[in-house]
């Protein structure tokens, strides 16, 4: 029998431009949440310094990952800037079945893709100040060729003309407030910190 959709998880898809700060953006949401589960895309892009397969992506040689698309076990795919990037299907349903809250940090093609197949899925896209604030944010990410950066930026275009397709945007300019407007859009509450002193009450 089908699970009653109340019972299943909420799935929450985030896109937007390569060095906007998507990654610095989710990593410091699933600090605050541990309770949401991230999906751990597939590529065939080389690792970064720093990344480690099995935690940032599963690396996957261009071969491994089309017999992967031939057995249908992404629940969407797309190229980007010359490499391959799924999201690999069974785990993502497992955690949505069991409740769970569950993020894809995926770009645009992909979330087209899913928009199709979970059309309930919530779409958040993350916006740069600007251009230039975009290109310097690659640069001084520092991880990226020359060849690379370029790709990124000119893909960057067509994906800021699409945010109107998504349910929400936000500007990742100050950190703390783009992670404040995220926590908002994905119905989490900011964690309890200290009550500043004014609002105590009087001789405590
Ligand atoms: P993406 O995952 O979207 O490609 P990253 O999270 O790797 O982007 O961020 C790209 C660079 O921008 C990193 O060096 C990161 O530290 C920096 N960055 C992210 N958010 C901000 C911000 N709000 N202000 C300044 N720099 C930022
Ligand atoms: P990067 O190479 O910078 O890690 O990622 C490049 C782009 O691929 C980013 O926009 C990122 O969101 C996107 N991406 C990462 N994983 C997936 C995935 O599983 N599917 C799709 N469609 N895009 C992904």
């Amino acid at each position: 029998m089908p699970m009653a959709s109340s019972s299943l998880g909420r799935l929450t898809v985030i896109t937007g431009p390569s060095g906007v700060g998507k990654g610095t953006l989710v990593s410091r949401l699933l600090e605050r949440h541990p309770e949401i589960w991230l999906s751990i895309s597939a590529t065939t892009r080389s690792p970064r310094s720093g990344e480690t397969d099995g935690v940032h992506y599963v690396f996957l040689t261009r071969s491994d990952f089309e017999q992967q698309i031939e057995a249908g076990g992404f629940l969407e795919w797309a190229e980007f800037a010359g490499n391959l990037y799924g999201t690999p299907r069974r785990p993502v349903e497992d955690r949505l079945q069991a409740g769970r809250p569950v993020l894809l940090e995926i770009e645009l093609e992909g979330a087209r893709q899913v928009r199709q197949s979970f059309p309930s899925a919530f779409q958040l896209f993350i916006e740069p100040p600007s251009l230039a604030v975009l290109e310097q944010r690659i640069r001084g990410r520092g991880t990226d060729s020359e060849e690379a950066i370029a790709r990124r930026l000119a893909r960057a275009h067509t994906e800021l003309a699409a945010v109107r397709e998504f349910d929400a945007s936000l500007v990742n300019d100050d950190l703390e407030s783009a992670l404040a407007a995220l926590e908002t859009h994905m119905g989490v509450a900011a964690p309890a910190t200290a009550k500043p002193e004014a609002t105590r009450a009087p001789g405590k």
